[in-house]
């Protein structure tokens, strides 16, 4: 592409599109193509996160005094727009991100979804009404708005994470500063135009392109924030935790998963297979719920294993424009790496390797970051492939002797968002339920979450309220309790 064909794309500051204050900018590429330039972004300085502040500050009182439901009139109105454009948004993940185009697809649906489910939440009831224990009182919550919300999101749902923080933070009232990955700027820019053609009042959604280090910080140590919600990476949270509680902000934090799907007296275990081949591999595996260990009865991890190597070898790996592709590229060189990293230490620590373990590319920087779906049998439940968050698509299987050594390898590592159980037997998902350290769980399904269900998880997966549903709303609100005496 030549250089002036190069599309230069700006921050969204009090409701005007703005080039950074010091006019940097910065590429993103195509990862099934990482020479081909998708565009420019605001390189953003600390200035433009000032003024992208005050913006959301200056808009604060007037968003927070519009009536709730029209504050839902809006967010209906972004459902329908982004349906309406479902398939160029969906070609625009695709394209910074990498997935599979149905994939892309479904993800903006599911963000109208969402959307939607947050613009009713702002017609329905808040606050409660307590008897008085002295006569002559009424007691009562009211709920009000957090005030300036910090969005900070991760690269693999572009669309849907974002859409996720917004809506809730818009429908309870508060205004925001929306901070994408780096990698996926694209998806914003174009979810901020629908914004602002959904009718959303100028300064009330603020949008800031950048890397993490300078732009996201910076929100996160700024006292005008009331409240930071990010997802990402367990790393990144903690230091935002950390610099959340130095000025005692209130912070929700997603993180990343080590999500196991026990598999014990399983009466189809094709269907196993099949849900969690699905769950391990969508996305690249770049899903913080995907199934990311298995832990098989050693009674039936021999048929089970045989049916996931089966569906495995069936995915087709390629660009996610094309139609045939099931499994796109990872989304960067660095994620590509790390993958490897973790498949050369399982090999040599002697993991029995079934398929895949290398990168389908002899030069990814020109051909593509694309790795081979990869399944590891007989692996430690210590190995680092059976406790670290790889973000890829590598499933290590892990052999156990019943539902107790397999519940306690599940919790056996520092994360806790979703569980998956493949089982007919009633007892073993009552006690599966009960001890399994996870803040959600799937039986007989892989990991896949509705838009109105509440969504996080425990230990190192996450902090604060969940979100999706109507728990989201216990971050983006402050309670008051009111007592009147007549
Ligand atoms: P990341 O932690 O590297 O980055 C997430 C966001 O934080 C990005 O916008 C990044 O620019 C920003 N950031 C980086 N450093 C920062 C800093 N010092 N201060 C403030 N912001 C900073 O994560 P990622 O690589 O983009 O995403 C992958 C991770 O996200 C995985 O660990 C995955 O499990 C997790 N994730 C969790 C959920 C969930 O709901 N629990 C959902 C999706 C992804």
């Amino acid at each position: 592409m030549k250089t002036e064909q190069i599309q230069q794309h700006r921050n969204f500051i009090g409701g005007e599109w703005v080039p950074a204050s010091g006019g940097a900018r910065y590429a993103i590429h195509n990862p099934a193509r990482p020479r081909e330039c998708l565009g420019e972004f605001a390189d953003s300085t600390e200035a433009d996160i000032a003024t992208a502040i005050d913006a959301a500050r200056s808009a604060a009182d007037a968003w927070a005094n519009t009536p709730p439901p029209q504050r839902g009139a809006v967010l209906f109105r972004l459902a329908q727009l982004l349906e309406e454009s479902r398939t160029e948004l969906a070609r625009i993940i695709t394209l910074e991100q990498g997935k599979a185009l149905a994939e892309a697809a479904g993800e903006v649906g599911r963000a109208a979804a969402e959307a939607r489910f947050m613009a009713g939440e702002a017609s329905r009831a808040v606050g409660q009404t307590f008897p008085s224990e002295r006569p002559g009182y009424t007691c009562q919550t009211v709920v009000e708005p957090l005030g300036v919300v910090a969005a900070i999101s991760p690269w693999n749902f572009p669309v849907v994470t974002p859409v996720r923080k917004i809506a809730p933070a818009l429908t309870w009232g508060n205004t925001v500063v929306f901070k994408p990955s780096s990698l996926t700027p694209w998806s914003a820019v174009f979810l901020v135009q629908l914004l602002e053609k959904a009718g959303l009042p100028p300064r009330v959604v603020n949008l800031v392109t950048g890397p993490g280090a300078r732009v996201g910080d910076a929100l996160v140590r700024d006292h005008r924030i009331d409240g930071i919600t990010f997802t990402g990476s367990t790393s990144v949270g903690t230091q935002i935790a950390e610099g959340a509680a130095q000025r005692l902000a209130r912070a929700q934090l997603e993180l990343g998963g080590k999500n196991p799907a026990v598999v014990i007296d399983c009466p189809d275990l094709e269907d196993a297979a099949r849900e969690i081949v699905a769950a391990a591999f969508q996305c690249s595996g770049q899903r913080c719920t995907a199934i990311s260990r298995v832990i098989v009865d050693a009674e039936q991890a021999d048929a089970l294993v045989e049916r996931i190597v089966a569906h495995v070898t069936r995915l087709e790996v390629g660009d996610g424009l094309d139609p045939g592709t099931t499994m796109g590229p990872l989304v960067s060189h660095g994620q590509l790496r790390t993958v490897d990293r973790y498949v050369r230490q399982g090999v040599e620590s002697g993991c029995a390797l079934l398929t895949g373990g290398r990168a389908l590319t002899g030069n990814p920087e020109s051909d593509g970051y694309y790795y081979a779906p990869t399944v590891f049998d007989r692996v430690g439940p210590e190995s680092p492939l059976a406790v670290e968050e790889i973000f890829g698509p590598v499933l290590p299987i892990v052999r156990v002797q019943g539902l107790d050594q397999a519940i306690a390898i599940a919790n056996g590592t520092r994360y806790g968002l979703a569980a998956s159980l493949f089982t007919s037997r009633l007892g073993y998902v009552q006690e599966f339920t009960r001890r399994v350290q996870a803040g959600m769980i799937h039986v007989n399904h892989g990991t896949a979450s509705q838009a109105h269900v509440p969504f996080g998880g425990v230990k190192n997966s996450g902090q604060g309220a969940y979100s999706i549903g109507p728990s989201a709303r216990d971050f983006y609100t402050n309670v008051k309790a009111v007592y009147v005496r007549w």
